[in-house]
Formats: C-alpha cells, structure tokens, sequence
C-alpha cells in the first residue's frame, strides 16, 4: 500500500475534509505509484487560509531580515537534501535528473537571493515640498497570498513564489499541481524544518476546481500569484476581480528561435535541441518555433533531424537519457492530436509523430521527438502552445521577414536568435516582442534573480524572479511626518 501524505495547516499535517486521497503515479512507469495525496475541497482551503490569517498578524511584524535567516537556513537545508528532491521529482514527473537537479538549484538560489534581499527591501525616501516635513515610501505585506502552480517545474515555479511572499511579510496557502504534488510537500517539510513559524506557509493539495477555484474566490486571500495556462489564467483573473484582488499571471509561450546564414549552426543545433526537446518540450519557455534564414535552412533541418532522432528516450533517472516521457496520458494525446493537425495542414513531418512504446518505454507516456518543416503562420501548429517535443521549421529570407514571423504570435514569453552579426542581435533586443530575448543561447534558461515573464497573452503585466517579484507580494504605503508644528497645506501654503 502507497504511503499517504497529508495537507499541511497551521503547523500540523492533517487529512482532507473529504477523507479522500489520489493516487500519483511515475509517467515514466505507471505502475510505480509515489504516493497517495489528499483531494481536498472548499473546507480545507477555508481552514488554511484561517490559519494563513492568524499567523500573518505576527509574521507581518518580524523583522524582514529575521524572515531572511529562515530563508538561509531553507537553502541550506535544500542543499543537503539536493539529491534527494531531485531523484523523486523525476519519479514525479519524468523529466531527467540534470533537469531535476536544475530545478531544485533553482529553488536554492531563489531562497538565498530571498536571505539577501530581506535585507535591502529598498524603499525611496522622497523630499516633501512644505518645510519641516518628512515624505517616505514602504513595502508592507498584503496579507495572505493563494499560490497555484503548475507541474512542469514542481520545485522552482513554488519557490520562486513562496519565498518573495513569505520574506515581503505574507503568509501562504499553496496549491500545487495535481500531478506534482510530492515536491511541494518535501519544500514545505524543509520549512517546517527551517523553524518557519506555523501557519505562514500552508498546502493544500487538490484539483484545479475544489481547491484552486476556492483559494481565488475567498475573501481573505489578497493576492493570487498563478502559474500555467491561458484559459485558466483568464478563468482566475475573472473570478479575482470580482474582488478586485491582486492577480500575478505567469502564461504560455510560443517561444521561436531565429536562425541566421551567418551562425554558428553547431551552437544553435545544440541550443535548438536543449530548447525544444528539454523537459520533453513542456516548458513555458521551450523552443516550438524554428525560424531559419533561407541559406542554410536545407543544411540545418538535416543537422536537426539527425540529431533529433538521436536522442535517448527513458527513465529520468537514468543519466544517459536525454528525453524523458510527457506527463500523463492526456498529454500524449493531445500532442499527438497537434501532429494531426499538422499534418492535415499540410506541413511536413520529418521525424517523430508517434508515440515511442517500444521495451521499457511502453510502461510511460513516451513521445518521440518530432520536427515539422514548412510550417506556416496560419497553421494551427505556429499558433497554438503544444507542450510537448514538437518543433515547427519556417524558412524566412530577410531579418525583418524573419523578426515578423517571430512576432506573429498570440503569446509573447522568450525568443532567441543565433547570428554573428552584432547589428542583428541588437535589433533581436530590441524588436522581438517577448519578454525574454536571448542572442546564441536556447529560449530557455532564466536565471532568478532576473525578471522573468512575457508580454501579450503571457501574462498580465507582472515579473517574477529577481527584485521585480517583490513589487508583486509587496504593496506601497506613502508615510508624511510633519514636524513643524503647524497646519501646513500642500498645493496651497506652496503655491506661487
Ligand atoms: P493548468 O492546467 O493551467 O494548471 C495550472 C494550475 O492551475 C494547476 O495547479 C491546476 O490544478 C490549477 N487549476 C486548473 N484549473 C483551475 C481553475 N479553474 N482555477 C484555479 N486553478 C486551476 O496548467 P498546467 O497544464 O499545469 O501547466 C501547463 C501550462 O502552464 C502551460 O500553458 C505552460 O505554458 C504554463 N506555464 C507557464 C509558465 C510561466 O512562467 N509563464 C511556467 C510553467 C508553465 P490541477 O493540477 O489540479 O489541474
Ligand atoms: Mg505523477
């Protein structure tokens, strides 16, 4: 029998209100199951975000940099437990163990840039116009933040909303991804171990419907901070307004790398694969559009699917392997549906298509790497996010026809191009409409202590990763002192 895990509320690691558990289970193997986790519903986010509210009224008034020693000491504690984390997320969730050692890295660099800044949290000190009088700036707390998060990156996409929150002075409830929530479970027993005061971080785990819809809608959640989807993204942010919360949206990509007659091919062939087929194509930020100038398209679509059908499929946990398996079986079809589609549109498949079952891997959700070429930007394959190791090749002749076709998308999250030409990679920075531009280096890669997000239909505004996540978990209060001992009236004893 699979162990049983619990919901973790104020301090204590309680079972669901519903007495009902789910089972998650390797896709790389189906029949290993990780655990059982709790379907929780309405009741178990109301007693949450209760205890979230209780313990903001003393967390709020610790000192940031004492909230920043606890912040230490989880990174330090991710550092021991490195390994470990990182060989049950890919028993989790599929992706290879380099990945998986990345993600949880990335966990660790987000809770020490957390330490650091705890102590700075700068907030501008302003000259006043009346004389004798002091105008101010601070951050304060914005009280319980409800955090929802995807799967693709069980470790660092929580991190990198946990941590800002709790060190801004927020308490937390967290809802992890149904498929992913052991990870989620492990950062919070490191909390709890860190000596983070009860109630400050909170998680309960469920679905999208029972727990996530209940989180957005509760009255004492002030900000939530969401991660995954369009449609969900858009569901939230309805629903959030209502209240007129805080809505922090991280959405999909469509993220196009260009390629220009004068690169460095075997880097950007390197880079193309690490892009497309790294966490077997679902990463917010993976390579699903190749755009390559018209004199070197032939050559490198050959260098591509070469490489390409070379990679190794397999367990994660296998450090030979390069891909590993999609997620769950519902994935699998919907790529599978988007290589229909492709193929009905009339774009050519030059490798993959399938599922891969052979051997071993007929007991996960493998899917083989799969290039399109010819794709054009009215196919449904341009367009749409698939989530999955499917790349689209488009030739182009000039940059400008080239930069067009890279912005002819609905999303707007990362970009790349590969060229020698500094004129190039200038104009990249400049008129590539994403939130991330990247010259000789994949559309993946984001480092956290830098602002991470995208423009159009990825987001709605905000950044997270590096100071600019604290402008989302802190809110601004303008302080006047006046110490001149009289009414003093601006705009009017001022006036001219
Ligand atoms: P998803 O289906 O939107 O789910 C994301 C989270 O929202 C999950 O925890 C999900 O719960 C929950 N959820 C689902 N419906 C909800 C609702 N109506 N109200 C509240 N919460 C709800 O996305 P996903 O399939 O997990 O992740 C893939 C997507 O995330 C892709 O579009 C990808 O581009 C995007 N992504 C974006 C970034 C970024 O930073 N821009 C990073 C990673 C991923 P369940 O798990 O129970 O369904
Ligand atoms: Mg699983």
């Amino acid at each position: 029998m699979a162990e049983k895990f619990l919901n973790y509320i104020g301090g204590e690691w309680v079972e669901p209100s519903t007495g009902e558990w789910y089972e998650n289970r390797n896709p790389a193997n189906w029949d290993e199951v990780i655990g059982l986790f709790p379907r929780s519903n309405e009741e178990d986010v109301n007693r949450a975000v209760a205890a979230a509210k209780e313990a903001y009224k003393e967390w709020r008034l610790v000192p940031a940099p004492q909230r920043g020693k606890i912040m230490q000491k989880i990174g330090d504690l991710l550092v021991e437990n490195k390994e470990d984390i990182a060989r049950d997320m890919t028993r989790e969730m599929g992706k290879v163990i380099l990945e998986t050692r990345g993600d949880t890295q990335e966990a660790i660099d987000t809770a020490y840039y957390g330490a650091g800044e705890s102590r700075r949290l700068f907030a501008p000190f302003v000259p006043s116009e009346l004389p004798n009088k002091f105008a101010f700036t601070m951050r304060v707390p914005l009280g319980v933040a409800g955090l929802i998060t995807p799967w693709n990156f069980p470790s660092a996409i929580p991190a990198w909303k946990m941590f800002p929150a709790i060190v801004s002075g927020n308490t937390v409830v967290i809802k992890p991804a149904t498929d992913t929530p052991y990870t989620v479970l492990k950062l919070a027993k490191i909390m709890e171990e860190a000596g983070l005061p009860p109630g400050v971080v909170n998680v309960v785990f469920g679905s999208g419907s029972k727990v996530g819809i209940p989180l957005v809608e509760h009255p004492d959640t002030s900000i939530i901070s969401f991660t995954g989807s369009v449609d969900v993204g858009k569901d939230i942010a309805e629903r959030a307004g209502r209240y007129l919360k805080k809505v922090s949206l991280e959405l999909g990509g469509k993220n196009a790398v260009m390629i220009m007659d004068d690169a460095n091919l075997e880097l950007a062939l390197n880079g193309v694969l690490w892009g497309a087929f790294g966490t077997t194509g679902q990463r917010c930020t993976a390579t699903s559009r190749l755009l390559v100038q018209e004199g070197v398209y032939d050559k490198f679509i050959d260098m591509l699917v070469d490489a390409a059908q070379n990679l190794k499929l397999g367990n994660g946990l296998d450090e030979s392997v390069d891909v590993g398996p999609l997620i769950n079986k519902g994935q699998v079809n919907t790529v599978h549906s988007y290589v229909e589609i492709g193929k009905s549109e009339g774009a050519k498949l030059l490798c993959g298509g399938e599922p891969a079952t052979e051997g071993e891997l007929e007991k996960g959700w493998f899917y083989k790497p799969t290039v399109f070429a010819d794709v054009s930007p009215d196919m449904r394959i341009f367009q749409e996010e698939i989530f999955g190791p499917v790349l689209s090749v488009s030739k182009f002749k000039t940059f400008e026809e080239g930069a067009a076709l890279l912005n002819n998308s609905a999303y707007g999250l990362s970009s790349a191009i590969y060229t020698e030409n500094l004129l190039y990679a200038m104009r990249a920075a400049r008129d590539f409409e994403a939130g991330i531009t990247y010259v000789n280096a994949p559309t993946i890669g984001a480092e956290c202590h830098l602002p991470f997000g995208g423009v159009k239909n990825t987001g709605n505004g905000h950044r997270e990763g590096g100071w600019t996540v604290y402008e989302i978990f802190t809110d601004w209060k303008t302080v006047y002192v006046d110490f001149s001992g009289r009414l003093q009236r601006a705009q009017i004893d001022d006036a001219e």
